[in-house]
């Protein structure tokens, strides 16, 4: 290893330590450590997942500057944010820190989200991109999923830590997350070379569900990964609905509230779409038709385009007739 890296390494390693430190076992961590155990994280979690506190008063600086540690090295590793007057300050203050570690295990960078709603200060920090973190290639969790994901070639891509987490603490072992950024398609390789079927379960709200139409976009194509988008009820994400049932229940969201690609579609397409207007029904047939011709068996085809022209009373010799050049175009 380059020993640069390897110094930033052990860096994030020590970072690590002292802000899981302080959020367990000092009077500063108090607050934080409430508000985990709040959102019903057990200590086990706290620790499998090396959580910390960064409390303010730039103790991480005082902390390296006591062992001498290189002002370059500080730089580099993106911890400090330089002042106007070139001074190194600590990135996260007043924040629970969720680590990120590479798919060896190795802390690489944080995510801090503030205790308290209101202000207006962003609720999530991230570290920036540094020689450690390539943001495009890294999966939250993918370290402690990976070999369940081998196993049962599956893996579920959640939206947010706290859903990876709140998973893990219910038995739920091949969650992933990408980083609140939106999918790239270097994550959907790394995953497809590991599973062979992929379950999208992001939040229920508008922001989860534009973000499932990019993921499964992506998906199909960037893998062979067969793709299911998972549906949570009440408009919970993931994490509020583990908070408020068993594991069981979880395990059957899997089952019965799933749907495939083409179906999430056919429903999402028509978002914000007037069907009583008969342009944009028009509108909405041209963005449903090509996702339509995706689908290999003609007899499921046939059975969509039977369904859109019931539904919108439109011609079905007309969609059949429509729908021609997108098949010719796959071949
Ligand atoms: P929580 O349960 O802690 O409120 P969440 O995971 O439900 O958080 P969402 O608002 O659903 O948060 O966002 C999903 C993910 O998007 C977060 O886990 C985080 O990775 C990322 N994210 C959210 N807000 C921001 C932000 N302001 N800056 C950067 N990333 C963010
Ligand atoms: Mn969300
Ligand atoms: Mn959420
Ligand atoms: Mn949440």
């Amino acid at each position: 290893v380059d020993p640069q890296i390897q110094a930033l390494l052990d860096l994030y390693a020590d970072a690590t330590k002292l802000y899981h430190h302080f959020l367990v076992n000092t009077a500063v961590g108090e607050q934080a450590l409430d508000y985990l155990h709040e959102r019903g994280l057990d200590d086990g979690t706290i620790d499998a997942y090396s959580l910390g506190f960064a409390p303010t008063g730039d103790v991480l600086l005082k902390y390296f500057e006591e062992k001498k540690i290189d002002y370059q090295l500080l730089r580099a590793s993106e911890l400090f944010v330089t002042w106007s007057d070139g001074t190194l300050h600590d990135r996260f203050n007043d924040r629970v820190l969720f680590t990120i570690r590479n798919a060896k295990g190795q802390p690489i960078a944080y995510s801090g989200r503030k205790l308290t709603s209101g202000d207006d200060e962003p609720k999530y920090i991230n570290s920036p991109e540094s020689p450690l973190f390539e943001k495009s290639r890294e999966l939250f969790n993918l370290d402690m999923a990976k070999n369940a994901i081998r196993k049962s070639k599956q893996v579920i891509l959640f939206e947010g830590f706290m859903d990876v987490i709140a998973a893990f603490q219910a038995g739920i072992n091949n969650g992933v997350a990408s980083m609140g950024t939106s999918l790239t398609p270097e994550q959907v390789h790394i995953l497809n070379r590991m599973a062979e079927s992929i379950s999208v379960t992001y939040d229920a709200d508008s922001a989860g569900q534009a973000a499932t139409k990019r993921a499964l976009d992506l998906i199909a194509m960037n893998s062979q990964l067969k793709a299911q988008v998972v549906h949570i009820p009440d408009n919970q994400d993931p994490d509020e609905f583990l908070r408020s049932h068993d594991s069981t229940a979880f395990t059957n969201v899997f089952v019965h509230n799933t749907e495939d690609p083409v179906a999430f579609n056919i429903r999402y397409l028509q978002t914000d779409r007037n069907m009583n207007n008969q342009a944009e029904v028009f509108a909405y047939i041209a963005d449903v038709l090509p996702v339509i011709a995706s689908v290999d068996e003609p007899l499921i085809r046939e059975t969509y385009l039977a369904q859109l022209s019931d539904a919108y009373h439109i011609s079905l010799a007309g969609l059949q007739q429509q729908i021609q050049p997108l098949l010719l175009a796959k071949i």
